[in-house]
């Protein structure tokens, strides 16, 4: 049987901040998703830090207009409730009055994978706050490309043969194909600037669907920065594809990702326990593993993937580095580079400032010129 799993998520109001939705909140986007739950056939609605997300499983294909209506529909309802309460942040992922046939480019992020169910269906949704989309370009070069990180590449047929990256270009909105192990190098070259280049998507040499991410970027959608988009992916595990631990072993080396307090800083992504909110403590970034078995599109799940003790530690690591890098306060690269700064007027102000002081040196001050004949000792 074709299944669709559609992983949508959107951030439409946080408590006293961008901490996490109320229970107000989530019980209007419940409530909506049950009203039209004949649509669909399962669902599951969580969020990580201020960002809800809904879970789907339906026959209705990818893009769906009635799916991402009904998303749409949900959302709405969770900001009427975020407004009468005062939410802060209510709406803000809503960037459109109306909703026009699908929820791409509108602000909320979507994965969504259509494929022959297998008897044993596994996959596991992480979802991120905090961070933006890139924040998926190492752990999943670590799952597909580096065989230190997973023996599957080595050991498992499928995977041994290279699996084919869809690596979007998010200024340009355009998609590259690249295949391994041929376009080993350029995959990590296209990786290695999380925040220009992010993965897309991710299938077998014969086309069969593994990986789906968001990787929309609002300010690019918005016209101005409105802030980095939350990423939310989907993973197909077991047999062809990586093992669910192995999908999951790949974040426990908390990597440096943009995004953290004003979304303006370099900052470890943490792996927490389901429905955790955005920690007050600089608001590190943090990711969420959600793994799911499904049989006829009905869910069992979601297992929170990073709950057993062993994540404890990982989080203790995260934590570490989190504080070190915050130890030299604004000097980069503990903030963000200057077009990335997410709140860049008030920087921009203050550097109009200092360019007004600026005053041209003496031809005695500037630096002496090398000489015509120079070499580099190297
Ligand atoms: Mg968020």
């Amino acid at each position: 049987m074709k299944i669709t799993v559609s992983a949508i998520k959107a951030d439409v109001g946080g408590i006293g901040g961008h901490t996490k939705p109320s229970d107000g909140l989530l019980d209007a986007v419940n409530y909506t998703i049950k009203k039209s739950a004949d649509l669909l056939i399962d669902y599951y609605i969580g969020y990580c830090g201020d960002d809800v997300h809904i879970i789907m499983s339906h026959t209705k294909g990818t893009d769906s207009k009635d799916i991402h209506g009904l998303a749409w529909k949900a959302f709405e309802a969770g900001t009427q409730v975020a407004k009468e309460e005062g939410l802060y942040g209510a709406g803000q992922d809503l960037l459109k009055d109306s909703f026009s046939g699908n929820v791409k480019g509108m602000g909320p992020g979507v994965a969504e994978l259509e494929f022959e169910e297998r008897a044993n269906e596994a996959f596991t949704v992480f979802a991120a706050d905090k961070t933006e989309p890139g924040a998926f370009n190492y752990p999943l070069y670590r799952l597909f490309v580096d065989g230190l990180s997973n023996t599957g590449l080595i050991v498992n047929k499928s995977l041994a043969k290279g699996v084919v990256f869809n690596i979007m270009d998010v200024e340009k909105a355009q998609i590259a194909k690249l295949s391994l192990w041929e376009d080993k190098p350029t995959i990590e070259a296209a990786l290695m600037y999380p925040g220009r280049y992010v993965v897309s998507s991710i299938e077998t040499k014969e086309g069969e669907p593994i990986l789906d991410a968001s990787t929309d970027r609002l300010h690019n959608i918005a016209g101005t920065y409105v802030g980095k988009d939350d990423p939310i992916c989907l993973i197909r595990t077991q047999k062809l594809f990586p093992a669910t631990e192995e999908a999951g072993s790949v974040f426990n080396n908390p990597h440096y990702v943009a995004g953290n307090t004003r979304g303006s800083h370099n900052m470890p992504l943490m792996p927490v326990k389901l429905n955790s909110a955005a920690s007050i403590n600089f608001c590190i970034p943090i990711v969420e593993s959600l793994v799911f078995s499904m049989h006829n599109g009905k869910f069992t799940g979601p297992f929170d993937g990073f709950s057993t003790p062993d994540w404890d530690y990982i989080r203790e690591i995260a934590t570490k580095k989190a504080m070190a890098m915050r130890s030299q306060g604004f000097i980069h690269p503990a903030t963000l580079v200057p077009d990335e700064l997410e709140y860049a007027e008030g920087y921009n102000d203050r550097m109009k400032v200092v360019e007004s002081k600026m005053k041209p040196m003496d031809d005695s001050q500037k630096t002496t010129e090398r000489k015509e004949n120079y070499e580099d000792p190297d």
